[in-house]
C-alpha cells in the first residue's frame, strides 16, 4: 500500500494524516505548530513528516507524495509561499516546497489550506463533485470546487471573499479595508467583542448563551449570522455550488451556528421568492467538529499531482 502525507499547518496546530489510496487515513499526528521564519516552518513541516511516518510505521522514502497545505499564498507550480502572515513568512516567496521535497526525497505539493480544506471537505461529506468551503477562523475565506476542479483563480484570489465589504463603517481590516466579512466574523473579530472563560470554546459559548437567552449574545449572534447568510448568498450567486460547508475554527460551534445561518436566509427567501427558489437553508452544511479536512485534502492533491502533475484533473 503506498500512502501519502497530508499536513494542514495552521497558526497554532499542526494536523498530518497518512492515507491510502482509497482516501483512508491510516495515521494521524499533532503537534503545536513552531513558526516565526521560513527556516523554522520549513524544518517544522520536514520533522512533521517523519513523525507521521514512525506513527504508519514506514520510512519516509517510502511515502508516495507529500502535500503540506498553509494559510498563504502559493505557487502550487513552484511550491513558494509567499503572505502566510501566521507563520512568520512575509511578502517574500519561500520555497518550502523544493526544502521538504529535498528533505524528504518525495515528490511534495504545497497548497493554500483553505484549497485542501475544500477538496478534503468533499470526501468526507460524500455530497458529489461541487460545494463551496466557507472557512471562517483566524481568516475568512472560501475554497471552490466546481464540477470537481478546484478553482483557483488567475491570480490565486479565488474565494477571497473575507476581504469584500459587507459594512464600509465597521472595523477596519489587516488588509486596509474597512469592514470587510473577516473584520467582522472571524474568530479574532468575535473575540473582541465577547469574552469568554479561559479555555473555552469562543462560538460554542456564545451559542451557549444566546440560548440561555442573554441578550447580547442573542444581538452579537444574529449579528454574526447575517453576514454569514450573506456570504452563502454571495457564494450560491456567484458560482451557484450544490453545498455550501461552514468549517474553521468559528464553525466548530456545529449545528447551532449553521441553524442561526439558516434562520436569516429563510426570513431573506420569506421576502424574496427569487432566493426561495435558491433553496440555501437546505444547501448549507457545517463540517462535523475536529474533521481533518484540509490534511485529507492536501493528501488527496498530493496524490493526483504527482500521478499528473501538469494540470491535474484536482486543479
Ligand atoms: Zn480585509
Amino acid at each position: 500500500v503506498t500512502l501519502v502525507a497530508g499536513l494542514d499547518i495552521g497558526g497554532t496546530k499542526t494536523l498530518a494524516v497518512a492515507a491510502d489510496a482509497s482516501g483512508a487515513i491510516v495515521a494521524t499526528t499533532r503537534a503545536p505548530t513552531r513558526a516565526g521564519d521560513a527556516a523554522t516552518v520549513a524544518a517544522h513541516a520536514t520533522e512533521t513528516v517523519s513523525q507521521l511516518a514512525d506513527a504508519a510505521g514506514i520510512s519516509v522514502s517510502d511515502l508516495a507524495a507529500i502535500g503540506v497545505g498553509l494559510p498563504g499564498m502559493v505557487d502550487v507550480v513552484t511550491g513558494q509561499v509567499r503572505h502566510a502572515v501566521n507563520l512568520g513568512i512575509d511578502g517574500r516567496p519561500v520555497d518550502l516546497g523544493r526544502h521538504v521535497r529535498e528533505a524528504a526525497g518525495v515528490p511534495t505539493l504545497v497548497v493554500n489550506d483553505v484549497d485542501a480544506a475544500a477538496v478534503g471537505a468533499l470526501r468526507l461529506l460524500g455530497t458529489g463533485d461541487d460545494l463551496a468551503y466557507l472557512s471562517i477562523g483566524t481568516g475568512v475565506a472560501a475554497g471552490l470546487v466546481l464540477d470537481g476542479h478546484l478553482r483557483r483563480g488567475g491570480r490565486g484570489a479565488a474565494g477571497e471573499i473575507g476581504h469584500v465589504v459587507v459594512d464600509p463603517a465597521g472595523p477596519t481590516c489587516p488588509c486596509g479595508q474597512r469592514g470587510c466579512l473577516e473584520a467582522l466574523v472571524s474568530g479574532p473579530a468575535i473575540a473582541r467583542r465577547w469574552a469568554v472563560p479561559a479555555g473555552e470554546p469562543l462560538t460554542a459559548h456564545l451559542v451557549g448563551a444566546a440560548s440561555a437567552g442573554d441578550p447580547k449574545a442573542v444581538a452579537l449572534l444574529r449579528e454574526i449570522a447575517g453576514h454569514l447568510a450573506s456570504a452563502v448568498a454571495l457564494l450560491a450567486l456567484t458560482v451557484d455550488p450544490d453545498v455550501v460547508v461552514l468549517g474553521g475554527g468559528v464553525a466548530e460551534a456545529g449545528e447551532p451556528l449553521a441553524d442561526a445561518v439558516r434562520a436569516v436566509l429563510a426570513e431573506r427567501a420569506a421576502a424574496s421568492s427569487m432566493l426561495a427558489d435558491l433553496d440555501l437553508p437546505a444547501r448549507l452544511v457545517v463540517l462535523p467538529s475536529g474533521a481533518a479536512a484540509g490534511a485529507i485534502g492536501a493528501a488527496l492533491l498530493a496524490r493526483s499531482d504527482a500521478a499528473e502533475p501538469a494540470g491535474s484533473a484536482a486543479r
